[in-house]
């Protein structure tokens, strides 16, 4: 299967069975923008759940907070993003098409321009004579665009009321710093983490779910002693120390190398990263991933080059997807040193620091900040759990992140007595917290393909002997094989083949 293909057909089945489609359908639909169906609401729970119980509930000294999307605008001065969150725009003088010039560069002249300046990118148009691919027209000149939704406070559209919508929630854990940290007691080193959506006014979004508009970001903000950079507890060690994984740093891009398989040991011997807890945190989110169902050899960890690099940052790194489309940023992994502490302290006029009683003194903490698009780990696992077989097509979800874990069939519709043992059995399972599809139209063959085909991992059919022997039989999608189980096993058995724990 080619890879175009790969997405048009994820894209396809998808719509068809109302897993993720555009919003607005009816109307046309809006770029940028997707619903999510039952299918695709129940994914996208589980790995939201998944990653609160990684993240958030089995780590210690992470605290989550939910802050608002709309922020006025000084949270944005002060953060840098009203001057600087812009890409380069360019429009066609004929048919007025807009299109990101980066984009457009890699589109037609098929040469990177990550980290390439404004000028640098208009140079590359002007040189190279581009013209509008969509009607040959010429384009005007670049200018920049700033990505963040305005709005305005209140009636009145005076720019003191002007507001943002957030491009990411991070800043509500700089600003929040002070009273979460007072709160909780919280000792360094320590997190605060937030689920939330982001809005970003894109110039092109496309392929799918990897550029919206409107995206939901999974964000933490870890905060550590400026001197304690490289002291990781050897419990936390002790977990990603065994890890592989394939590395692409600044020396390896300059030489034009491929990325190459590492021991987590031999990344900190050649220290490779800026510090310890920023290579404790990429690797922790790289085995994160894997677990969630991503294919680990379509994951590779790719240092920031210095011209792309954000210029408060002292090191930056992305875990990059092997995607239909191309090797792209699946996530993010930043050291953020002081910065962003800094500039609220300077623009709110409060103190952002924490102080250090046994040593008596108030320190400004770095920060490392690992952030994930949701989104774009959704279309990772679409992509990597796809698979056709000669008589069915399944996206084969690991049991634990599968949307539907558990299908209930009765064998006939006709026999009251076998559709009714079936209702009681899903509602007992429901008990337990289990997400159950029911079904009793067209054949069993057929049922099985349609749950196969939205990943369901177990089916459960009640047929004629259930009615003698209160056994049932349980199917499992990826064998295909079928084992006889009795009823008063069924929930004990599926809570250990669907836990994460
Ligand atoms: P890109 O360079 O692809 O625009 P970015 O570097 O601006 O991404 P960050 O600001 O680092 O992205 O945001 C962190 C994460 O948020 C990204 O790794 C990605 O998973 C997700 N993300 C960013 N922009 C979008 C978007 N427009 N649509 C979906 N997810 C996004």
């Amino acid at each position: 299967m080619s890879k175009e293909n790969l997405n048009e057909k994820i894209v396809s089945l998808c719509a068809n069975r109302g897993i993720i489609f555009p919003s607005a359908e009816i109307y046309g639909g809006v770029a940028g923008f997707f619903d999510y169906g039952p299918v695709g609401v129940t994914l996208k729970n589980r790995i939201r759940s998944f990653w609160r119980s990684e993240f958030i509930i089995k780590m210690n000294s992470i605290y989550e907070i939910e802050s608002s999307i709309i922020l006025p605008r000084i949270v944005w001065e002060a953060s840098g993003h009203l001057e600087g969150f812009t890409d380069v725009l360019v429009e066609c003088k004929k048919c007025q098409t807009q299109y990101r010039a980066d984009h457009l560069i890699q589109d037609t002249l098929k040469i990177a321009t990550d980290g390439k300046s404004f000028e640098e990118l208009s140079e590359i148009l002007i040189k190279n004579t581009i013209k509008c691919p969509n009607c040959k027209g010429e384009l005007a000149s670049t200018q920049k665009f700033n990505l963040m939704f305005k709005t305005h406070i209140g009636a009145a559209k005076q720019s003191v009321n002007e507001a943002f919508l957030r491009p990411e929630t991070a800043q509500a854990m700089f600003i929040d710093f002070k009273r979460i940290q007072q709160t909780m007691r919280a000792s360094l080193p320590f997190g605060i983490a937030q689920i939330g959506r982001s809005y970003r006014n894109e110039i092109s979004p496309r392929n799918f779910l990897f550029r919206l508009r409107e995206f939901e970001h999974l964000e933490i903000e870890f905060f550590v002693h400026p001197a304690g950079k490289d002291d990781l507890p050897d419990e936390l060690w002790a977990k990603v120390k065994d890890l592989q994984v394939a590395i692409l740093s600044i020396p390896q891009q300059e030489k034009e190398e491929e990325a190459k398989l590492m021991k987590a040991s031999e990344i900190l011997e050649q220290r490779i990263f800026s510090c310890k807890w920023l290579l404790y945190w990429t690797l922790i989110s790289y085995d994160w991933l894997v677990r969630v169902g991503l294919d680990p050899s379509k994951l590779r960890l790719r240092q920031h080059m210095l011209n792309e690099r954000a210029h408060y940052a002292a090191d930056c790194w992305d875990i990059e997807f092997q995607y239909s489309f191309g090797w792209k940023e699946l996530q993010g992994i930043a050291d953020r040193t002081d910065y962003d502490l800094k500039k609220h302290s300077k623009f709110s006029k409060k103190e952002l620091n924490i102080h250090l009683t046994e040593e008596n003194i108030k320190v400004v903490p770095h920060v490392i900040e690992p952030s994930w698009g949701l989104e774009r780990v959704i279309q990772a696992l679409l992509e990597s759990a796809y698979v056709e077989e000669k008589e069915r097509t399944l996206f084969k979800f690991n049991s634990y992140i599968a949307p539907f874990q558990i299908a209930v069939f009765p064998l006939m519709k006709n026999r009251e007595e076998i559709v009714e043992r079936s209702k009681e059995i899903t509602t007992n399972l429901k008990q337990f917290n289990f997400q159950i599809l029911y079904d009793e139209k067209s054949s069993i063959g057929r049922r099985y393909r349609r749950v196969d085909e939205i990943g369901v991992p177990f089916a459960v059919t009640i047929d004629f002997d259930t009615l003698e022997d209160n056994t049932v039989t349980v199917r499992d999608r990826d064998s295909m094989e079928q084992e006889r189980v009795p009823i008063k096993n069924l929930a004990e058995m599926f809570q250990k083949r669907l836990s994460f724990i």
